[in-house]
C-alpha cells in the first residue's frame, strides 16, 4: 500500500470534487462583488441567497438567522465575546466546560481578563458533563451557556437537548459549538432549543475559512466584524462567494447522505475500535463506546508516547493525531484527555482516528497491523513497560 491513508477527518476532510466544481464559476465567470447594484452581480446575491437557504433548512432555522463567517473559530468568537458585550448590564458570568475546543477556551479566558467570570464545568470519564452540576453552576447574573455539541477529540456527544432546556428555563442563552456535529448527527434549534450555533466549512467536506453562526431571532448581539453593510451590518468585509457556494453545497450533500454515511462510517469505527482492543494490550478507548460521533476513534496505549508513534504511522503513510490538530506543535497533553481522568503519562500515548465513508476494512486491517508493530517496537524500548510486565499480576487490559 503506498497511497496514503487519511484518518484525520476531525482535523479537515476533503473538499468534494463536486464542491470545487460548484465554487469554480464564482472566481471566473461570476466574480462580481455582491454588494454592486448592477446586472452582474446578481448572480453571487442569488448563489449566497440559495447558500444561505440551504443551511437554514438543515437546522430549521429562518434564512436571517444565518450569518456567513471565516470559519467555526470566528464564529465561536463572535458567538461568546458579542453576548457578553450585548448582556453584561445583566449578569457577567459564562458557563462552559473543560472539554471546549481552544476557540471557546481562549475566548472565555481573554473575558476573564476583561472582568467576566466564567465557570468551567467538569466531565466524567466518558467526556459527558453533569446536568446537575451546570444547574448547580447557574447564578443570577449568568448570561450564557456554551457547551460543544461533540468533541473534537474523543467524539463523546452532549446531552444537547437537557442542556438548551435547562438554560431555557432559566432565561439563560445556549450557544453550542457544533463544528464536529453539524451535518453528521441531525440538528434541530428549535428542539434542541439552541439560541446559538457554530460551524465550519472544512469539517463537512466543504472548503477551509468558511463557516457560520446561527444567532436566533429576538437575541440581543453586536456586530463582530466592524465595517459594511455585509450580512446586516453585523459582519462587514465583502462576502467570500465562492466559499460560501461551497458551503452550501456541501452542506445539500452531506445532509442529503448523511444516514447512509453515518451508517457506513459507524460500522467501519466498530470495527476498528474493535480490532484494536482485542489484538493490542494495555490499551483503553478514550470517550464514550456509544454515544460518540460514528467516524471517532481514540485510544490511550500505555507506554507509548504519542508524538513517536504519529511519526512512525505517517512512515507508514497513515495519517493520525494525538490529541488535537491545535494542540500538536507542544508538549502538554491534551485538556481533554486529562479532563476525562486520565494520568498525564497515559494522556501522552494517546491516539485519534477519524475516518470518513470512503476507508476500507482492508486500510482498517493495514492499520491496526501498523498500530501493533510501532506499539511493540516502542514498548521494547521502555523501561517502565519491561518493569511493568514483570509484576506479579499485570493484566493485558487497562
Ligand atoms: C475545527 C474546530 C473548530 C475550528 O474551526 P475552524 O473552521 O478551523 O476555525 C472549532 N471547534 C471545533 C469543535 C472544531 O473541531
Amino acid at each position: 500500500m503506498n497511497q496514503v491513508i487519511y484518518l484525520d477527518n476531525a482535523a479537515t476532510t476533503r473538499t468534494r470534487p463536486e464542491v470545487v466544481e460548484a465554487m469554480v464559476p464564482y472566481f471566473s465567470e461570476h466574480y462580481g462583488n455582491p454588494s454592486s447594484v448592477y446586472e452582474f452581480s446578481s448572480p453571487c446575491k442569488e448563489a449566497i441567497d440559495h447558500a444561505r437557504e440551504a443551511i437554514a433548512e438543515s437546522l430549521g432555522a429562518k434564512k436571517n438567522e444565518i450569518y456567513f463567517t471565516a470559519g467555526g473559530t470566528e464564529s465561536d468568537n463572535w458567538a461568546i465575546k458579542a453576548t457578553a458585550e450585548a448582556y453584561a448590564s445583566k449578569g457577567k458570568h459564562i458557563i462552559t466546560s473543560k472539554i471546549e475546543h481552544h476557540a471557546v477556551l481562549h475566548t472565555c479566558e481573554y473575558l476573564e481578563k476583561r472582568g467576566f467570570e466564567v465557570t468551567y464545568l467538569n466531565v466524567d470519564e466518558n467526556g459527558i458533563i453533569k446536568l446537575e452540576e451546570l444547574k448547580r453552576a447557574i447564578r443570577p447574573d449568568t448570561i450564557l451557556i456554551s457547551i460543544m455539541f461533540a468533541n473534537n477529540e474523543i467524539g463523546t456527544i452532549q446531552p444537547i437537548k437537557e442542556i438548551g432546556a435547562i438554560a431555557r428555563e432559566h432565561g439563560i442563552l445556549f450557544h453550542t459549538d457544533a463544528v464536529q456535529a453539524y451535518c453528521h448527527v441531525p440538528i434541530s434549534v428549535d428542539e434542541y432549543q439552541i439560541d446559538m450555533l457554530s460551524a465550519s466549512g472544512h469539517k463537512l467536506n466543504g472548503p477551509k475559512g468558511i463557516g457560520f453562526l446561527y444567532i436566533r431571532t429576538g437575541l440581543k448581539t453586536r456586530s463582530f466584524i466592524h465595517g459594511g453593510a455585509q450580512e446586516r451590518k453585523r459582519r462587514g468585509g465583502t462576502e467570500n462567494v465562492p466559499g460560501i457556494v461551497g458551503l452550501g453545497k456541501a452542506v445539500e450533500m452531506a445532509m442529503g447522505t448523511m444516514e447512509e454515511r453515518a451508517e457506513k462510517e459507524r460500522e467501519l469505527r466498530d470495527y476498528l475500535i474493535d480490532k484494536v482492543m482485542k489484538e493490542v494490550s494495555f490499551v483503553r478507548l478514550n470517550g464514550h463506546r456509544i454515544n460518540r460521533l460514528t467516524n471517532n476513534a481514540n485510544f490511550a496505549f500505555q507506554f507509548i508516547e504519542g508524538e513517536s508513534m504519529l511519526i512512525m504511522l505517517d512512515m507508514n503513510g497513515i495519517c493520525g493525531s494525538s490529541g488535537s490538530a491545535c494542540t500538536s506543535g507542544s508538549l502538554d497533553p491534551s485538556h481533554v484527555l486529562l479532563a476525562i481522568g486520565l494520568p498525564h503519562e497515559i494522556a501522552h500515548g494517546s491516539l485519534r482516528l477519524t475516518l470518513c465513508e470512503e476507508n476500507t476494512r482492508e486500510e482498517m486491517d493495514y492499520v491496526v497491523e501498523k498500530i501493533k508493530e510501532i506499539v511493540e517496537k516502542l514498548r521494547s524500548m521502555s523501561p517502565l513497560y519491561e518493569d511493568y510486565v514483570k509484576r506479579p499480576g499485570a493484566k493485558g487490559h487497562m
